[in-house]
């Protein structure tokens, strides 16, 4: 039986990976949240964890408080999330967490030889050269969580991956689909935060709005699968049946299908290879009747086009734009900026910041800043 620990554990995809846990008695050995207290201690207390993290410092002594009959070990900020993730004794790192602070978790995780099941893009888009050449250097497996790359790396079993002519990265294009920009001057957060197929945490959802999320998943497909940019093609799938697939050398297609559920993706990188029942609606497709696919529109959409160009020019720029999005999604949230400023804001920062070094974990951090602070300046002044 398998042994994981779990970072992200209090949302959306920490909590179906936790369902996931139960119905396959998976032992889960450590556990961490932002600032949620409350779930997190039931969480711990269910599973009957080693440790917790909570990464917020303010929330640090509630949570001692809360686990004081406990024999469970506290921990918090950063440092806790790296102690998680180099216990040994997990078969699997679970990063779950939103935004780039999952980045140093999982290259701790690597460096520890710690197979990694990764949720949390952010880690792939600002440092993917690194995490990939990490895991290889250690002999680690990433097995991906996101669902257009748990497709891909489903339709890759068995197959040599020089035999891939290119991936083709499936889109649901978001509640605004087939709007031009024009008509989305005046979008609120609720309308945003309605999403037609998927139900997900808050930021995911914004980006997926904005198509930020797939022009994240595509420099995450980059770097996973080891493909050249120009050989990742987006295609809409209205539907979010067809979760990507991959042209071989002899122009077969494999795709792979399922309901939209997150379950299944969950699971598959938390039993691969095996194959268990999972906790959702069969595929009928009967039901749907028809798939319907489109190209993205890459004019109306900044955030897209902002990423492909970002992956095209390498270096630190996949770092700038997802830092930059991260700050100016917070500002959307809290209705500080209109809705068009998200996609704006990541293709102005292409233009006004200079390229900057990526090869270390601090030039990530330094682009980072450099990102966030362009923001900032570029909302206050
Ligand atoms: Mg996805």
């Amino acid at each position: 039986m398998k042994t994981i620990t779990l970072i992200g554990s209090t949302g959306s995809i920490g909590k179906q990976t936790l369902d996931v846990c139960r119905k396959h008695n998976i032992t889960v050995r450590a556990l961490a949240a932002y600032s949620s207290t409350a779930l997190l201690e039931s969480q711990a207390r269910e599973f009957s964890v080693e440790k917790v993290c909570v990464y917020s410092d303010g929330h640090y002594l509630e949570m001692r408080e809360r686990l004081a009959d406990t024999g469970i070990k506290v921990l918090c900020g950063m440092e806790g999330l790296c102690e998680i993730a180099s216990d040994k004794r997990a078969d699997l790192f679970v990063n779950s967490v939103v935004g780039m602070v999952g980045l140093l978790p999982t290259l701790t995780a690597i460096e520890n030889g710690i197979d990694v099941a990764l949720a949390n893009k952010e880690t792939l888009v600002a440092g993917g050269h690194i995490v990939m050449s990490e895991a290889e250097k250690n002999g680690v497996t990433i097995y991906p969580i996101d669902s257009e790359h748990s497709a891909i790396f489903q339709c890759l079993q068995g197959n040599d991956p020089k035999r891939v002519n290119k991936i083709i990265l499936t889109a649901s294009g978001g509640p605004f689909f087939g709007l031009k920009k024009y008509e989305l001057e005046d979008v609120t957060v609720e309308q945003a935060l309605n999403h037609p197929n998927w139900s997900m945490g808050n930021k995911i959802t914004i980006d997926s709005a904005t198509l930020m999320n797939k022009g994240l998943e595509f420099i995450e497909a980059r770097w996973l699968f080891g493909v050249s940019p120009r050989n990742i093609e987006i295609v809409v799938n209205r539907e979010s049946v067809v979760h990507s697939a991959v042209e071989f050398k002899d122009f077969s297609v494999i795709a792979q299908m399922g309901v939209p559920d997150m379950k299944i993706p969950i699971q598959y990188a938390l039993l691969y290879p095996e194959r268990e029942e999972c906790d959702v609606k069969p595929l009928s497709l009967t039901d749907y009747g028809t798939l319907t696919f489109f190209r993205p529109d890459f004019e109306t959409f900044d955030c897209l086009s902002g990423c492909v160009e970002a992956i095209n020019r390498g270096g630190a720029y996949p770092c700038i734009v997802n830092a930059v999005n991260e700050e100016a999604v917070g500002l959307f949230l809290n209705r500080e900026i209109p809705f068009l400023k998200i996609g704006e804001l990541v293709r102005k920062s292409l233009d006004r910041l200079p390229e900057m070094p990526s090869d270390t974990y601090e030039d990530i951090k330094r682009a980072e800043i450099a990102a966030r602070n362009f923001v900032f300046n570029e909302i206050n002044f």
